[in-house]
């Protein structure tokens, strides 16, 4: 690890100046379960480091008209939470299903959202690839079973998270705070695909942090869930992952919701499945029909086709589980 200034801020207005105007300068810490890893193995190496954690009020779940949810709440308290597992299932589920209980106890919602990807290309500190300023994606003529189906190129790393799948089918907003103050950000519009912005994941500036992740109230007659594939049972990342919201009156879909994790650099939303649930009663010949929709546009790499066949399955078992 290679020294740096921690910064323990009081207050959350105090925390833009203290980021600055350079990613590479300082870096936020919360949990730290995925940043101190990345400081250790020097895959970054800012002059500072600010600790979140000090600032107070920033973990707290609260569900009145809609959900809102602390940036520093842990992922435990989010999966254990009583009005989240009744009434944001696909969420709990999500959080249930994220690595091990002490990275659940350590790792928080804003930190799980904005970790960094898992490719071992980009977390091997001797290769300098594409997502790091070099010239090349190692993945495409490398080892690549893990990699995307979906929106990649020139990187073709996968979003790692399990909460923002999740999160986005549920609808979830952001709060975001910089040196210009506060702004909502949809999470439909958070996440970017590896082009412009190569070296990042996401839209938010160097000094601008997440306070809060808003979900509005589900309609009634909501049901959802996560269905989510991994090597080890244990813990792992996902190979391939399901959040589906569903708006259900008696057999009918009125609304779908239908969000991939782990087969594209950001959380993949299959508007194709969602066409063809949206007004329809869900018999097997229309989840089997939603299922296939979901991976017409796949483009598999050379080690990965086995994710197209997975997804297809993962996407008709989550269904399978709402009617
Ligand atoms: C062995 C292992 C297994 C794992 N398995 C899974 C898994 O199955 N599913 C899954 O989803 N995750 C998994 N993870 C990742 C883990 O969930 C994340 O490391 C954790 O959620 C990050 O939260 P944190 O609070 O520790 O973030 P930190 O490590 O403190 O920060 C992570 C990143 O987010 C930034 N950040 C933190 N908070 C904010 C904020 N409020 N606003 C803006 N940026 C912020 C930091 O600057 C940093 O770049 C695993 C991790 C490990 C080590």
């Amino acid at each position: 690890m290679v020294e740096f200034e921690l910064i323990n801020p009081k207050t959350l207005e105090s925390v833009p100046a203290l980021l600055g105007k350079k990613w590479d300068e300082a870096l936020l810490l919360a949990g730290g379960t995925d940043l101190l890893d990345m400081l250790k193995e020097r895959l970054v190496q800012p002059q500072r480091v600010i600790n979140l954690k000090s600032v107070p009020g920033l973990s707290y779940i609260k569900n009145g008209a809609g959900l809102e949810i602390g940036a520093l709440t842990t992922i435990a308290e989010i999966a254990e939470h009583a009005s989240v597992r009744k009434n944001f299932a696909v969420l709990a589920e999500a959080a249930e299903s994220i690595a091990t209980p002490q990275l659940r106890n350590m790792g928080t919602l804003g930190g799980n959202l904005c970790q960094r990807p898992r490719c071992w290309y980009f977390r091997a500190k001797d290769i300098v690839c594409i997502k790091k300023g070099g010239g090349r994606c190692y993945a495409v003529d490398g080892l690549n079973k893990y990699h995307c189906l979906f929106g990649g190129g020139p990187s073709f790393i996968v979003h790692p998270s399990d909460s923002a799948p999740a999160l986005l089918a549920l609808g979830a907003t952001l709060d975001v705070l910089g040196p210009h103050g506060k702004e909502e950000i949809a999470l439909e519009d958070f996440y970017e695909l590896p082009l412009d912005n190569i070296r990042r994941e996401h839209i938010l500036q160097p000094n601008q942090f997440i306070t809060a992740v808003r979900v509005p109230q589900p309609a009634p007659g909501t049901k959802s869930t996560y269905l989510k594939f991994r090597e080890k049972q244990s813990l792992d990342f996902a190979i391939v992952s399901v959040a589906a919201v569903l708006q259900m009156e008696g057999k009918t879909c009125k609304k779908a919701s239908v969000v991939l994790g782990g087969v594209a650099p950001k959380p993949w939303r299959v508007e194709a499945t969602e066409a063809e649930l949206n007004g329809k009663a869900l018999t097997a010949e229309v989840i089997a029909k939603a299922a296939n929709a979901a991976v017409a546009n796949a483009n598999p790499m050379s080690q990965n086709g086995y994710k197209v066949q997975l997804t297809k399955v993962m996407v008709r078992r989550a269904l399978e589980r709402l009617v």
